[in-house]
């Protein structure tokens, strides 16, 4: 069975591996296709294809764009995109420069609270400096000593209700996944179980997410409980999506490595039915 994981990060966004360390570890963990999906940036595609052709791997390019919607931040994977296509790229451009305005922001909340220089501290943890987030923060506050761990610091900090933490209006849903359709590529809802919704807006999201062209929705990834996976598989199937695999990876140590998770459920339809990037892999007798 070809072993497909289709959500981690690089250090291109708030991972910490470079692009082609990421396909060399999923490679070793026996990961035949990957899509690399960093946060609102493709930078590291490039980088990554190349280390892919190297390994045997199969790489999607792939990318996590981040949605308000509903009050809420919603993650839109895009597989299959073309990572030269001009929308796509001004769209995901403009997302970045309100990353850091946003983090100026999130700079002044802390400091506020006594915990100053935290903007240059996590500009220092982000490799590339187009692409800051809250992961970063994080990580200069768990090397500062204000949280003993990554978990910790967003427990205490940087989630709402607690310093360091502002409101921020990323992209609409609609941009999102047209977008990612403009440059060819397929919409998939990341994460569904992490979302502060009831099933009314889940139920909600879904349908405005299809009437938009998206198809998929991760059922089994890191961020999921193994106890809801078959959750996620039945709300797949009733809302007509199909269903996606990824660790969403982003540091050794830290949540599922790359590729080692359980498969999608048997009923489920997956987002790669069909793909010729698979074929490479399917035995002649097979294929
Ligand atoms: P941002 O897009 O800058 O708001 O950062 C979101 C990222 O923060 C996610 O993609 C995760 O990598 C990370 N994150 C959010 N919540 C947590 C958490 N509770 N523990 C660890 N990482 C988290
Ligand atoms: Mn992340
Ligand atoms: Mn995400
Ligand atoms: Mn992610």
């Amino acid at each position: 069975m070809l072993n497909i994981d289709l959500h981690c990060h690089s250090n291109v966004s708030d991972g910490v591996l470079p692009p082609a360390d990421v396909v060399a570890r999923a490679a070793a963990n026996g990961v035949h296709v990957l899509a690399l999906t960093d946060h609102d940036d493709v930078a590291g595609i490039a980088a990554a294809q190349a280390a892919a052709d190297a390994a045997g791997l199969t790489l999607i390019p792939g990318v996590e764009i981040s949605v308000s919607w509903g009050g809420q931040t919603v993650h839109i994977v895009g597989l299959r995109i073309d990572p030269q296509h001009s929308v796509l790229a001004a769209g995901l451009a403009d997302i970045r420069r309100g990353r850091i305005e946003r983090a100026h922001r999130m700079s002044d909340d802390l400091a506020r609270s006594g915990i100053a220089g935290a903007y240059e501290g996590a500009y220092d943890f982000a490799v590339n400096k187009e692409m800051v987030g809250r992961t970063h923060f994080a990580r200069w506050l768990v090397a500062g000593g204000h949280a003993p761990d990554m978990r910790t610091a967003f427990k205490r900090f940087l989630t709402r209700g607690h310093p360091g933490y502002v409101e921020h209006e990323w992209t609409s849903l609609e941009n999102a996944v047209g977008w990612i359709r403009a440059s060819g590529g397929m919409a998939v809802v990341a994460h569904p179980g992490r979302y502060a919704f009831n099933a009314r807006e889940l139920h909600l999201l879904l349908d405005a997410f299809r009437a938009l062209g998206g198809e998929g929705i991760e059922v089994i990834t890191g961020s999921h409980h193994p106890s809801e996976y078959g959750k996620f598989a039945d709300l797949a199937r009733a809302f007509g999506l199909k269903a996606s695999r990824g660790a969403d990876f982003h540091a050794p140590g830290e949540g599922i490595d790359i590729g080692r998770l359980p498969a999608l459920p048997h009923y489920c339809q997956p987002v790669w039915q069909g793909w010729p990037e698979l074929a490479a892999h399917l035995s002649p007798s097979l294929a």
